[in-house]
């Protein structure tokens, strides 16, 4: 899809921008515990303030659901993004009306601002036109840095692209790019790796992944489900038995378009689930009645390894098992390593995504190797299940 990035703005001195930012950061006793989002924000804030704009950043926070709420006021990031940013920022305690058109008016070119929580607003997740219209009247022109909010068609990602001339931030830009690397027009052999824990959640990437990419990958507790579907005995493992016919027809869609599934033939069981307990690997025939299959077994892990050496692009969803407990990450850590050492050969493009992937990247230590790894959960899922991103389409 062709949008136009900060490239494309013009001379943006003097000029008012709305830009709209990921500020959603966790905290606790109000203060900001991860900084990530802020950092991430940092880079096309600075390039408009230097350009001369007066940067008035958009964001939502928490779930406020449309009412005013001072325990989730954008106030909070104020000072960490000031200190992240090296210069000024200032607080405006409304993103529309009198009260933050005087403020803005009071601005000078190169300050910036944060405005208060867009879902303070009830328009805001209705996406409602007039709310879109009163937050346009602040600015000249409108910048989209929040693909994580791309997923959803609200006033503040949607609305306001349709109101003002409207540009990709630098974090856009660079997660549409690797994205489009990725599945858009990838180089082929290209790999998929699905895990996590149920098919239910994942049955729309699934059934997108089988007719884009050349090896379908499926680990963690939904190839259960996939083995069961095939006549395996999961004994006491995560399965959903009332999908092992969705199972089956992913597996036949697959095989239509070609796409090789790997599923895994050694897997390692336990009869508790918890750290460390007593483990057996066995051939996927031999799961004991009473035993869960919690990680899969070196031997396909070996196997899949080899796949990912002929291949030229990856993308990868879900940890390969119950990654948070030890020893059920080694197939994870061991098939992310893979990745990661072809990805610095230069053989491989690499892209990972979802909360607890990246969680297992970084276990493994080599999410920096990863081309790239995308920390937009629900965004980062839907594109995968190949939707159109409404924040998106409303940049074209
Ligand atoms: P993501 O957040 O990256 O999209 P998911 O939320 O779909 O990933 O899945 C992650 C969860 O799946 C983890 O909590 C992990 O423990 C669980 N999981 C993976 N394999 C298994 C398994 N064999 N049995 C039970 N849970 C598993
Ligand atoms: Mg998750």
């Amino acid at each position: 899809m062709a949008y136009k990035t900060l490239d494309d703005m013009g001379d943006i001195a003097g000029k008012r921008v709305l830009l709209r930012e990921d500020l959603n950061v966790p905290t606790a006793e109000a203060k900001v515990t991860d900084d990530t989002r802020l950092r991430a924000a940092v880079p096309t804030i600075a390039e408009l303030a230097d350009k001369g704009a007066v940067v008035l950043v958009l964001a939502h926070f928490g779930r406020p659901k449309g009412q005013r709420n001072p325990e989730m006021s954008l106030a909070l990031v104020t000072k960490p993004l000031e200190h992240l940013l090296g210069r000024p920022v200032q607080f405006v305690p409304d993103c529309q009306g009198a009260e933050a058109e005087a403020a803005v008016a009071a601005m000078s070119p190169g300050d910036v601002a944060i405005l208060e929580n867009t879902r303070f607003h009830a328009g805001e997740e209705k996406n409602d036109p007039a709310l879109a219209a009163a937050m346009a009247r602040l600015g000249d022109a409108f910048v989209n840095d929040a693909f994580s909010a791309a997923h959803r068609a609200h006033a503040s990602t949607e609305g306001l692209a349709r109101l003002l001339p409207a540009f990709a931030g630098r974090q856009m830009e660079a997660e549409l790019a690797a994205l489009q690397k990725a599945l858009g027009q990838p180089e082929h052999p290209v790999a998929a790796v699905v895990g996590g824990a149920k098919v239910s959640t994942k049955l729309d990437v699934l059934t997108h992944l089988v007719t884009k990419v050349d090896h379908l990958i499926i680990g963690g507790g939904m190839a259960n489900t996939f083995l069961a579907a095939r006549g395996v005995n999961v004994g006491k493992s995560l399965c959903e038995h009332d999908l092992t016919g969705t199972a089956e027809q992913i597996l036949e869609a697959a095989d239509r378009a070609n796409c090789t599934v790997h599923l895994p033939y050694d897997v390692v069981v336990a009869t508790e689930f918890r750290p460390d307990p007593p483990t057996r690997t066995v051939n996927v025939h031999e799961v004991g009645a009473d035993e869960m299959i919690l990680d899969i077994g070196p031997a396909a892990t070996e196997a899949l390894a080899d796949v990912l050496k002929t291949c030229r692009t990856l993308v990868w969803n879900g940890p390969l098992g119950a990654f948070e407990t030890p020893p059920f990450d080694t197939a994870t850590v061991s098939l992310a390593r893979t990745a990661a050492a072809l990805t610095r050969e230069g053989s491989l493009v690499s892209v990972a995504g979802g909360g607890d992937t990246v969680a297992a990247l970084n276990q493994a230590g080599v999410a920096e190797d990863f081309t790239f790894v995308s920390t937009a959960g629900g965004a980062f899922l839907e594109w995968m299940e190949g939707k159109a991103l409404p924040g998106v389409e409303a940049l074209g």
